[in-house]
Order: structure tokens, then C-alpha cells, then sequence
């Protein structure tokens, strides 16, 4: 789970830890190659996740469609013959991050629709991140199930293609809302929720493993590499 791919905030930012330096990110991304391993889109990594397919993989996700990771990981990604899932906020594209303002986070350009389907035509995925970034537990089921299902059909049409994959912001998922997001047609839903991803995982609700700023390399290598399911399960 990355954020943004860029040069850092000023130190002392709220959140700047959420900015992967790009040097950083294409270190990471050879290593894993030189290792065997391959990064994968959420749609490209599921046969994997379900146990159709085995292999060295790794799913590669980007929350809410920074424009600084078209930019800075997107040529990173071609390079390497990897895939990856970016989430976008509908009602902000070409916009900002205004969600987080209120937290005294800085603003940071999202692509545009047009950014966007360069993102898709280069072989990556775009997913959902819903309408506007709520953090959808505290909506009712209308609201919700608007931000869920909406935001799908308006990024099928911008794009002319399915969308099947889903993020909850803030991580903010419960039961209602996995059944939302399967009932709207979406394949798989991601949480903030650490950890490897496993068979037996229900797909509307799949860990991730988040990359810091601060994440050296060797630690991302254990990351992305360490099968974490005894100490999820002891955790
Ligand atoms: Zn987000």
C-alpha cells in the first residue's frame, strides 16, 4: 500500500511519512524483480490471492490517484513489466486531496481523467476509492451505497471498461459495507488492515502492508516477502 511517490513535505508535515521518495520506490521495485518476484494489479494478483495460480508476486496499490505517481512510479512500473491498482476519488479528479486538509496536510495533485486512462492504456488498473473520501461507517446506507456504487459506474464510463477494484478510505470497512461493494459488481475490497493477503481471506476485505517513507529496503523485502499469517493469527 503506497500513497504518494515524490519529494517530501517539510519536516515535521502531519502525514509526510506517506511520501515514498522516488528513488526509494524504484529501488524497491528492482529488488523485488531481481528476486523474482513480480508486482501485480489488484485484478492481475487475485488468481494468486484465490489460490488458482502460484508464483512470486506481489500486489502493488496506490491510494487515492496522486498525480505525482503517474509521474514518478508509472515509468517505474512499465520498466519493470509490472502492474499496479491506483484507487481514485471520482469527484476529484484533477482535483486535490481535500480530505485532508483538515488535518493540516498539504495539498497534492490528483490526476485527471486523462492522466487517468493514460494510467489504464499502460497496462495498470484504476479502482475506487469512492465518490468523495468519506469515511463511510459513519454514513447510512443510502449515502454509502452511493459512494460504493456510484463512483464504479462513473469510472466505468470515463474509462469503457470494468472496474472491479475497491478501497475503503480511512480503512473503514464493516459488514454492511463488504456487502455493498460485492452487490455493486466490485471483484475484491481493500482494507488498511496489515498484513499478507491468504486464501481463506473473504476478498472484501484483503490486508495490505503498508510503505513508508521511513520503510528501509531490506525491511520491505521482509515485508512484502515474510508470510505474516502466524502472526496475524497470534496477533
Ligand atoms: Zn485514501
Amino acid at each position: 500500500m503506497y500513497h504518494q511517490i515524490g519529494e517530501p513535505a517539510p519536516k515535521g508535515a502531519p502525514y509526510r511519512s506517506l511520501t515514498v521518495h522516488p528513488a526509494s520506490f524504484r529501488r524497491q521495485m528492482r529488488w523485488l524483480r531481481r528476486f523474482g518476484y513480480r508486482g501485480l494489479s489488484m485484478r492481475d494478483i487475485m488468481p494468486y490471492v484465490r489460490g488458482e495460480k502460484q508464483g512470486r508476486v506481489v500486489g502493488i496499490t496506490f491510494d487515492d490517484g496522486y498525480r505525482n505517481v503517474y509521474r514518478n512510479a508509472l515509468p517505474v512500473l512499465t520498466e519493470n513489466g509490472f502492474t499496479a491498482t491506483n484507487y481514485f476519488v471520482v469527484n476529484q479528479l484533477g482535483g486535490g486531496n481535500v480530505w485532508d486538509y483538515e488535518k493540516g496536510i498539504s495539498h497534492s495533485d490528483l490526476m485527471s481523467p486523462e492522466e487517468m486512462r493514460e494510467w489504464v492504456r499502460q497496462g495498470m488498473e484504476a479502482g475506487s476509492h469512492t465518490l468523495d473520501h468519506p469515511y463511510l461507517p459513519k454514513l447510512g446506507d443510502d449515502q454509502a451505497r452511493a459512494q460504493i456504487s456510484d463512483s464504479r459506474q462513473a469510472l466505468e464510463q470515463l474509462l469503457g471498461e470494468p472496474v472491479t477494484a475497491f478501497c475503503y478510505p480511512y480503512g473503514g470497512e464493516e459488514p454492511r459495507l463488504r456487502d455493498m461493494a460485492r452487490d455493486a459488481g466490485y471483484e475484491n475490497a481493500t482494507t488498511t488492515a496489515g498484513g499478507l493477503a491468504r486464501p481463506d481471506d473473504d476478498p472484501y476485505g484483503l490486508p495490505r502492508v503498508t510503505v513508508a517513507r521511513s520503510t528501509h529496503l531490506v525491511r520491505f523485502l521482509q515485508k512484502c516477502m515474510t508470510r505474516l499469517e502466524e502472526r496475524r493469527r497470534s496477533a
